[in-house]
């Protein structure tokens, strides 16, 4: 291995699609063709990428289990004027990702490191939610341990930001269920596959996503979820004077059922189906008065 021994390589964080294989920069790509080794979370998934765009550098492993053992051959290569190329599996490196290690010690090493910037599922998704993106507040994947989750999920009940979580298709119900029985109904939207062909957006309140979720088979697809921050100027209804509007507009309106349910369930948060099952049982009540 000889190379400039004055000058330090480049550490380059390179994001890489997270579907769509046509979502990476021109600048991505001219990198990933010049630098001398492409540190790769799963070399296998990456040289699929490399094929698509006929890149042939280097591809050497680094993820989780072998990036601490691999730091000291990286830097390494690094201090003898060699660059690398960091990618992971999709999107940004080190967001939810391996690579943060490496970096650390980089520039702990004065080494030069230079991002590449591209797609993130979180920021993707966050830019078409709806909700706030002023302040967001990305958490990625929280604890599996049912206990520690709700604790986590409990600090951050009165967090004022949009809220953004990372979870795997088989966990999301179960995850969606937590954040209803921590949180209020809020709304939310589930973004699942973004840029990939069964792209999809669910957005409604907690519970009627967990509900329209429970009438399939199984979920799908890589998910990313997006939660309504705190809003401390939420109307507030108890169950009884929820009765009494939802009466009174029954007896003083025309409006559909599907319009009313939507209605109240956007300005109380609350369940379309909580509220339709209202409506249809005092319907009956004024008919049977
Ligand atoms: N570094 C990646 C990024 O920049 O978004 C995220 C990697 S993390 C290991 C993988 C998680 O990201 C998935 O489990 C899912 O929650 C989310 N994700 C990745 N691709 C996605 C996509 N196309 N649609 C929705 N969520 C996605």
């Amino acid at each position: 291995m000889v190379k400039n021994n004055n000058i330090s390589g480049i550490l380059y964080v390179v994001a890489t699609p997270i579907g769509n294989l046509e979502d990476i920069t021109f600048r991505a790509v001219k990198i990933l063709k010049k630098v001398d080794i492409v540190a790769a979370e799963d070399t296998r998934h990456t040289r699929k990428l490399f094929s698509y765009y006929g890149i042939k550098t280097n591809c050497v492993s680094c993820y989780d289990h072998n990036e601490v053992a691999k730091i000291p051959e990286f830097i390494k290569h690094l201090k003898n004027g060699y660059d690398i190329s960091l990618v992971s599996n999709a999107g940004t490196p080190l967001i939810s990702d391996p690579g943060y290690k490496l970096v650390k010690e980089a520039r702990k090493q004065d080494i030069q490191v230079i991002p590449i910037p591209g797609a993130c599922a979180a920021i993707a998704g966050l830019s078409v939610s709806g909700f706030t993106t002023n302040s967001f507040l990305f958490l990625g994947f929280v604890s599996r341990k049912k206990t520690k989750r709700l604790k986590e999920l409990e600090q951050l009940k009165y967090q004022k930001s949009t809220l953004i979580f990372y979870e795997s298709p088989k966990r999301i119900v179960s995850f969606l269920m937590d954040i209803l029985a921590v949180m209020d109904n809020r709304p939310a939207v589930l973004a699942r596959e973004i840029t990939k062909m069964h792209e999809e957006y669910i957005n409604y309140n907690l519970s009627d996503i967990i509900n329209i979720l429970n009438l399939r088979k199984s979920v799908k697809g890589e998910c990313t979820l997006f939660v309504q921050g705190y809003n401390s100027s939420r109307a507030v209804i108890s169950d009884q004077d929820l009765d009494k509007k939802i009466f009174k507009a029954l007896k003083n309106t025309n409006v559909k059922t599907s319009v009313l349910s939507r209605d109240f369930s956007t300005k109380y948060h609350l369940s379309k189906k909580v509220i339709y099952d209202k409506i249809i049982k005092l319907q009956r009540d004024i008919e049977d008065s």
